[in-house]
């Protein structure tokens, strides 16, 4: 199939842009487009046929549920089946923005959408361009990131296309994304509510409004779980084709050992990317060193994340050496992907 894509403005959406892509949703087809996390593939939610079309356009294992993006709070009450208290007050709070719902689904959420769960996951995006195209569809878009599964999520419409070409409809090109990692996923069916995925609402803000938050141990990105919750998480995520090791412990201590491994493979012949922060940029010599952004800034590091990964498996490096970074705000989501994208593959130093 052909794929088109249309260059839209992020922050004023053409009109005959977002009409052309709102006929696509409706009419059953498939849309990339840009949200203020990452690229989502969206179809229209509460129509089986098209939401098939995702899972086949993405390879995506049928038992990984959807999350449902609208446009406006009172679509909760058509899609769930009861609307908890503490979802309005996170609703009120956090939306339009980077915080996914967990509820009990009502009947007019297809099976196919939440993967035969009794839950259903909605989000309202901020991204003027996602935001323009749900109203102008008129309905709820179903919508996971815009890559094939198990590769690092889209942050460019680039990435998209290097993915998706040929497999989906429309790709609407509004330029990079904002946030860079995805939104935070938060089960309000379990007490306390429990996060699924950490993202770009932090576990700190959602204790400012709800007290007790639970950290599912998955979120933490430490483990592969053996029973999911979320069935997203038994996959390998987010992961560059390169092999990818994640190095964590003492700031001190951690660029010296990288080096240490970079050595090691180097002398067997292997060639070498290492995920870097600004302040240890300089100290690699064994490798090709790509920086992350500051340490002092893990929001820019959460907005290169992906794109660095993609970076150097363009470079044909064998193997990936990553500075772990302080769980706190963002850098939790950041370490949750690291970690998962590596397999767990996680030295200490
Ligand atoms: P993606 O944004 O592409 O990474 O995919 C959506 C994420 O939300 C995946 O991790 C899903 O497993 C999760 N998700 C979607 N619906 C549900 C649900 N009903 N219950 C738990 N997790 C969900
Ligand atoms: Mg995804």
């Amino acid at each position: 199939m052909a794929t088109r894509v249309l260059r839209v403005n992020p922050r004023r959406p053409e009109p005959w842009v977002i009409r052309e892509a709102a006929r696509v949703i409706r009419e059953g087809g498939t849309v990339a487009f840009p949200t203020e996390t990452v690229y989502g593939l969206g179809a229209d939610a509460l129509n089986p046929e098209a939401v098939g079309k995702i899972f086949w356009a993405k390879r995506r294992p049928a038992d990984n549920p959807l999350i449902v993006h609208v446009d406006d709070v009172a679509w909760l009450g058509r899609l769930a089946e009861r609307v908890p208290g503490e979802a309005l007050r996170l609703a009120e709070r956090f939306w339009p923005g980077p915080l996914t719902l967990v509820l009990r689904k009502s009947g007019e959420v297809p099976d196919i959408t939440t993967a035969g769960l009794e839950t259903v996951a909605v989000r309202m995006p901020r991204h003027p361009v996602a935001l323009a195209l749900i109203r102008e569809s008129g309905r709820p878009i179903a919508a996971p990131s815009a890559n094939l599964a198990g590769r690092p999520s889209p942050t460019t419409a680039q990435h998209v296309a290097e993915d998706l070409m040929g497999r989906i409809d429309l790709i609407l090109d509004g330029g990079p994304t904002e946030i860079g990692v995805e939104s935070t996923v938060i089960d309000l069916t379990s007490h306390p509510p429990q996060i699924l995925r950490p993202g770009g609402v932090s576990l700190e803000e959602l204790r400012e409004v709800l007290g007790e938050v639970e950290l599912h141990p998955a979120a933490l990105g430490k483990a592969e779980e053996r029973r999911p919750k979320s069935p997203g998480m038994k996959y390998r995520h987010y992961a560059p084709r390169a092999e990818l090791i994640v190095v964590e412990g003492d700031p001190e201590r951690v660029p010296v050992k990288i080096e240490e491994i970079a050595r090691g493979y180097r002398a067997l012949g292997r060639r070498v990317g290492i995920l870097a922060t600004d302040e240890n940029l300089g100290r690699y010599r064994s490798g090709k060193a790509v920086s992350m952004g500051s340490r002092r800034d893990p929001e820019t590091i959460a907005r290169n994340i992906f794109g660095v990964l993609r970076e150097l498996d363009r470079e044909g490096v064998d193997i990936i050496i990553a500075e772990g970074i302080p769980e706190e705000g963002i850098g939790l989501a950041v370490m949750n992907r690291l970690r998962k994208a590596s397999g767990f593959n996680i030295i200490r130093a």
